[in-house]
């Protein structure tokens, strides 16, 4: 009987009709398991299935990801030459190989499945698929070759397939990147590190041959607003303001007044603001006196028009507007100036996209429409994570938030909110559709091929790992 609606699912190609035959499918099943899938293998996607593996003894889950390679942002984000925070990935491996989840990758929601088969198949969806592009300022020449997005760039140096092939040119002395959070650091510290510190990390063999022919003598990290207003961290400027051969350079003049109001800040923010003080007003420390690089954070400024060379298409500076605040806002004052420089990065936020026409979204902000992670006007399904908040919060954040989801999809179970008394086909369903459409999916164990083979050839030159960054050759080394 199950060959039956196996065939006729086969030939139709079409989950409806299988769901048609579901009574068929019912009286062939006796316990009632919850089958849950979650979209997006990143922080959000392994830590909401550990929390409903952990709520819910009987629950199945299917964990799809778009690459034949999991883990999101902890593989193709996090800095190379921050390997600590990739340490979740261990705690990511056990859930996967806890037996009671299905990692399933090389599948895209929105092309190779859709969100409408999702929730025909499983009792609940939980979108976890993160932000995957940025945002633009939509200003003249941001067009040309040499403004990038800190995003892509960062997909360059970690060995993300769609961004390996990314053309970034440093034959050049002087990059500006804009925007004042984590990511702005990162891209700025990439830029700076001496490349030997580089060379024992998972950082690409294509990147590492183009920053160890770098001319780059200079970064400027321009922020909107003021000191008071960074989004990074103490640890990640504290990084700066230590790197060899480097010195770190900022205008007095941003600083004014500052040392009366950091004395009723909060205690780490006072600390953040007292370390970029004393970095901005105090004489240089004398480990700075041979630097051969600058890292030039400016405040107050922002880009207005990217300027064109008048003798080929490469970018040869940048013209920004002095602002000034009006409460929290960086107003412009009108006052323009002229940076040269040869790359620009723009680092100001990435932002989700949706992922299918039948999702419900805010494409503003960039996430589902949704309600402490219920999506908005669909029963049973769920998202976390940065499709859900915003592109903002590092891992711990995006795991509180993921526990969270999980901890109200397991109680909705319980109560009855989401009906589990019906039988749902789950990953037997959506195996044929992608069978259908010649999709090779790749299993956790495939991945461990994979990943063996990337440290293997790692080892080869005293790196971690040498990261595959071709998605047809992950997938052949995927089926061996
Ligand atoms: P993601 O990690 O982006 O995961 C989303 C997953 O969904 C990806 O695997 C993606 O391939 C998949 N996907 C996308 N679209 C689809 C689709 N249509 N179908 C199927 N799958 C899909 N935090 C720290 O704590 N420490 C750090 O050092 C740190 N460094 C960072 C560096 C950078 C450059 C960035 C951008 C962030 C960094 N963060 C860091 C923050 C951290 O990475 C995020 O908090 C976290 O990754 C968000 O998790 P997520 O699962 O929501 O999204
Ligand atoms: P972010 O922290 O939100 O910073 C974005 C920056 O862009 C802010 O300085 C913001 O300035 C600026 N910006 C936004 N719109 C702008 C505009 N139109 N013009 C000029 N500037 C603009 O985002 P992120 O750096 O992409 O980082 C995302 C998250 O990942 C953060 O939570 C970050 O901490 C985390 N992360 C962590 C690490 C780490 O732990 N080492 C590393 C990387 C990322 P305003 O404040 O003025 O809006």
């Amino acid at each position: 009987m199950f060959k039956y609606v196996n065939s006729v699912l086969l030939e139709s190609g079409c989950l409806t009709n299988y769901l048609l035959r579901q009574k068929v499918f019912k009286s062939s099943s006796a316990a009632q398991k919850p089958k849950v899938c979650v979209v997006g293998s990143g922080p959000a996607g392994f830590y909401v299935s550990q929390q409903l593996i952990k709520a819910y003894p009987k629950i199945e889950v299917d964990l799809f990801e778009r690459l034949p390679v999991p883990f999101g942002l902890v593989r193709f984000g996090v800095a190379p030459d921050h390997p600590e925070v990739k340490n979740v990935i261990n705690t990511f491996t056990k859930t996967a190989k806890s037996g009671r989840l299905r990692f399933v990758g090389n599948v895209n929601l929105g092309t190779d499945i859709i969100l409408s088969e999702l929730r025909e198949a499983y009792h609940a969806v939980v979108l976890t698929y993160g932000a995957e592009q940025d945002r633009e300022f939509g200003i003249p020449g941001e067009e040309l070759p040499d403004v990038l997005s800190a995003r892509r760039f960062v997909g360059w140096y970690n060995g993300l397939p769609v961004d390996s092939n990314l053309k970034v040119n440093l034959d050049i002395e002087t990059a500006v990147v804009f925007g004042n959070g984590n990511v702005a650091i990162d891209v700025a510290r990439i830029l700076l590190t001496p490349v030997d510190a580089l060379k024992n990390t998972d950082i690409t063999e294509h990147s590492l041959a183009v920053l160890s022919q770098s001319r780059l003598k200079k970064v400027i990290m321009v922020g909107r607003r003021g000191p008071l207003n960074v989004a990074f961290t103490i640890k990640e400027i504290r990084e700066m303001l230590k790197l060899p051969q480097c010195k770190t350079v900022m205008d007095p003049a941003s600083f004014e007044g500052i040392r009366e109001v950091i004395e009723g800040l909060p205690r780490p923010r006072r600390r953040l603001m007292e370390l970029i003080t004393q970095a901005a007003l105090n004489p240089p420390p004398e480990s700075w006196a041979n630097a051969t690089r600058v890292f030039e954070p400016l405040f107050f400024r922002s880009p207005i028009e990217f300027l064109k060379s008048l003798r080929s298409n490469r970018l040869s500076g940048v013209n920004i507007v002095v602002n000034e605040l009006s409460g929290d806002r960086a107003v412009p004052t009108g006052v323009v100036e002229s940076l040269e420089c040869g790359l620009a990065l723009r680092s100001i936020g990435y932002k989700g996209i949706k992922a299918g026409k039948d999702i419900p979204f805010d494409d503003e902000k960039g996430t589902v429409l949704n309600k402490n992670g219920q999506a908005e006007g669909l029963k049973g399904v769920y998202c976390c994570g940065w499709v859900a908040t915003g592109p903002s919060g590092v891992i711990l954040t995006t795991m509180n938030n993921s526990f969270e989801v999980g901890h109200a999809i397991a109680q909705h179970m319980e109560t009855g909110l989401v009906d589990i008394s019906v039988n749902k086909p789950g990953y037997e369903a959506i195996s044929h559709i992608l069978g259908d459409k010649g999709i090779q999916t790749v299993s956790f164990s495939d991945w461990e091929k994979i990943d063996e083979e990337e440290k293997r050839r790692g080892k080869e030159i005293g790196k971690p790992r040498e990261k595959i960054v071709s998605v047809e050759e992950m997938l052949s080394i995927a089926a061996r």
